[in-house]
Parts: structure tokens; C-alpha cells; sequence
């Protein structure tokens, strides 16, 4: 069911490029809300359908898209193109929003995989921020009020995506350092996986390289349209390893904060491979050394208002993540997680 179905565009002018390819159509943007003074995000102003998506204070959650999904049923005319432009949340948001727009509400009702869904309006994206890979993939990842999981399906791919270094430069240290940990993460993942494809093995080995290059320099807090492009490609190659592979057990483990509290998705990861010690050995102080090589705080669990009392309920959003676990673990993984082993990573993270 995974593949790859969008078309790659790389520019060094996105929004130009994209009123030259699709200017003549009736377009709905999803734009990312920190874009909206950003000079070099002027031309967003010339779209009269547009909402602003506040992605700083949360991650999209189902109520978001069937919200976008009435607003768009309420239009005199349904739109030919969906753009989504910002970080993985704001992509997301718009690919869900897309194929939403032709399928019947709520979209809770499609988180996971395997459900039927028509094809949507046709959705393109334009990355602000470099590493989710969300640009191509077909997977929309929401918040619904008692999980985090994606809508996994080959309609929500968007059809086309123009990539263009320069735009991902007023991101700030922090936010780049995060969502390129979740890179890191993927790549890793997908490239230790006992479910991956030789490709995607392959092809997450070379993203891993270029996160561990970036990660592991000034690149983040001295870019250069280089390093940007380095970025870029991560994130593409995360994008493309969802061909035949899947993540595993550290998304499995930072499903269960993200459900509860508003953490950014990248540092739940962080946490998360930082709490799986004894199964990620191997990149323990790999990670150690990123954050103080960047000099980013690592935020405690604590400060997103969970405290220990929270752990069944993160423990219950984990023990759902059956085929991350199978992608770590492979087929016999219910002999090695269940609800107490869960509940211990999670321990870890309150005490570490
Ligand atoms: P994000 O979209 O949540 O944005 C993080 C912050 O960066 C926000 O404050 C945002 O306003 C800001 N930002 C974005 N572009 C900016 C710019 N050019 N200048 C200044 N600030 C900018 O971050 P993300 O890490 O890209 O996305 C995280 C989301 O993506 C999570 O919901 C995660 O689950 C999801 N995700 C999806 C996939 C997928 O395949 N669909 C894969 C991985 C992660
Ligand atoms: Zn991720």
C-alpha cells in the first residue's frame, strides 16, 4: 500500500513557480500562520482563499480538518487545488483537508490504515521547513482527542511538491534541530527495520548520512542555501523510505506524549529514543552529542504539564502502534512489548 506518488519540482522561486503552473485554477491555500510577515512569503498575498494555520501552538488535530472540510463544502465553487505551505504539520493539515473534501466526515474515522477513501482535491506542497518528509508522503499525521495516528492511504500523497532551499532559513535553531532529529529518527528506524524493503534500507542509510552531517556541525546555527539543500534531501529521502519501509518502536513510545500534551513531535522523538537505551544502544550518544553540539535544551516530559499519573494513558496510545512494533520487533513483537514494558520506557523518561 506504500509508494510514492508525487511529482519532486526543486525552485528557487516556490510560491513564483507555483501561480506559473497552476495560477489559471482555483486554489485553497493552508499556510502556515508564522509565514504571514515573512517578506519573502509576500506573494501568499495573493491568494484570496486562505486560512492561517497556527502550527506553533499545535499540531493538526481531526477537528482542524473537518473544520477545513466544511469551509471548503461551504465555497460556491470546490477548489482544483489544495496548496499546503509550512512544516509537516501544515502539509499535513492540507493533504488531510484535500482528501477529506470528497470523502464523508469526521476524518477521525480514517486515522490508521487500509480504510477506503475517494480521491481528493489534488494537493501540492511547498516545505518551509525541512525533515518530516511530509512533503511527499502519504501520510497525513493528526492529533484526534485519544490518539495521534496518520491517515495512511495513497489518496492523501499530494500530486505534486516544489522544494526550494531558501525558504527554510528564518526557521529558528530549535525548530530545525527537532525536525531533523525526527529525520534522523526515520531514517534510523526505517533503516533497522525488520519490515523494510532492500530500497528502502538502502536509501534511509543515505539520509541518515546527511542528518548526521548536519547534526553534527554548525550547519544549523550557520546555514548556507548548502546545508538547507542537505535538509531537503533528508526529508525527501524520509519521504521516499515510507516505499516499503515503516518506523518503529521510538514513534510507537512518542505517540504517547503527543497525544496528551502539546510537545512538538520532534522532541518526543528525542525523548523517546533517548528512553529506549537498552533497544537503541547504538545511538544513545550520538543523540547526547547533537544537543550539546547544537547547544539545544532538551525539554523534560515534566514541562508539557504530564507527570507520572499520565503513564496509562500514554501507555494505552503506545500499545496500539501494533505494526510500528512489528516493524521493530518483527512478527513475534507481542512477545516483547506489552503494557508494563511500556509503562517502564516511559518511567525512564519521568526520571531521566
Ligand atoms: P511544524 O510544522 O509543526 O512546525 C514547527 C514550527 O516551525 C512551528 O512553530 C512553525 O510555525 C515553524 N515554522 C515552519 N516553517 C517556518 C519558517 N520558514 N520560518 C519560521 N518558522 C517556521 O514542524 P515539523 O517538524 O515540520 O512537523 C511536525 C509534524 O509533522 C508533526 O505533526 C508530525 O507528526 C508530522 N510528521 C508527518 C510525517 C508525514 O509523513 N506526514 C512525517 C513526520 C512527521
Ligand atoms: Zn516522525
Amino acid at each position: 500500500m506504500s509508494g510514492v506518488y508525487t511529482n519532486i519540482k526543486f525552485s528557487q522561486n516556490a510560491i513564483a513557480e507555483f501561480l506559473d503552473i497552476y495560477g489559471n485554477e482555483r486554489i485553497f491555500v493552508i499556510s502556515d500562520s508564522v509565514l504571514k510577515d515573512k517578506p519573502e512569503f509576500s506573494l501568499l498575498k495573493k491568494f484570496s482563499e486562505i486560512i492561517w494555520f497556527d502550527a506553533t501552538n499545535s499540531e493538526p488535530r481531526t477537528t482542524d480538518v473537518d473544520t477545513i472540510r466544511q469551509q471548503i463544502s461551504q465555497l460556491p465553487l470546490v477548489p482544483d487545488i489544495i496548496l499546503g505551505i509550512g512544516g509537516g504539520s501544515t502539509m499535513d493539515l492540507a493533504k488531510a483537508g484535500a482528501v477529506l473534501a470528497t470523502n464523508a466526515g469526521p476524518s477521525e474515522k480514517y486515522q490508521g490504515w487500509g480504510y477506503n477513501l475517494n480521491i481528493g482535491i489534488k494537493c501540492v506542497t511547498i516545505p518551509t521547513l525541512a525533515g518530516t518528509g511530509a512533503e511527499i508522503s502519504p501520510i497525513a499525521v493528526l492529533k484526534s482527542p485519544h490518539k495521534k495516528l496518520g491517515i495512511n492511504h495513497p489518496c492523501v500523497a499530494p500530486i505534486q511538491t516544489i522544494i526550494d532551499f531558501s525558504l527554510t532559513q528564518s526557521v529558528s535553531v530549535n525548530n530545525k534541530f527537532f525536525t531533523l532529529m525526527d529525520c534522523f529518527a526515520h531514517n534510523y528506524e526505517i533503516a533497522r527495520s525488520q519490515t523494510s524493503s532492500i530500497f528502502a534500507v538502502t536509501i534511509a542509510k543515505a539520509g541518515l548520512g546527511l542528518c548526521r552531517d548536519i547534526l553534527s556541525s554548525n550547519e544549523l546555527s550557520e546555514p548556507t542555501l548548502l546545508s538547507a539543500e542537505k535538509a531537503a534531501a533528508a526529508s525527501l529521502i524520509g519521504g521516499l523510505g515510507t516505499a516499503g519501509g515503516r518506523v518503529g518502536a521510538c514513534h510507537a513510545i512518542s505517540y504517547g506524549p503527543s497525544s496528551l500534551s502539546p510537545i512538538k513531535h520532534g522532541e518526543s522523538v528525542t525523548l523517546a529514543m533517548l528512553a529506549l537505551k537498552e533497544i537503541y544502544s547504538d545511538i544513545y550518544q550520538e543523540v547526547g552529542h547533537y544537543l550539546s553540539a547544537n547547544k539545544v535544551r532538551l525539554p523534560r516530559i515534566q514541562d508539557f504539564d504530564l507527570r507520572k499519573g499520565d503513564i496509562d494513558g500514554m501507555t494505552a496510545v503506545a500499545m496500539k502502534m501494533d505494526l510500528l512494533w512489528q516493524s521493530h520487533y518483527g512478527e513475534q513483537w507481542p512477545q516483547f512489548v506489552n503494557p508494563k514494558s511500556i509503562a517502564k520506557v516511559y518511567e525512564k523518561m519521568f526520571d531521566a
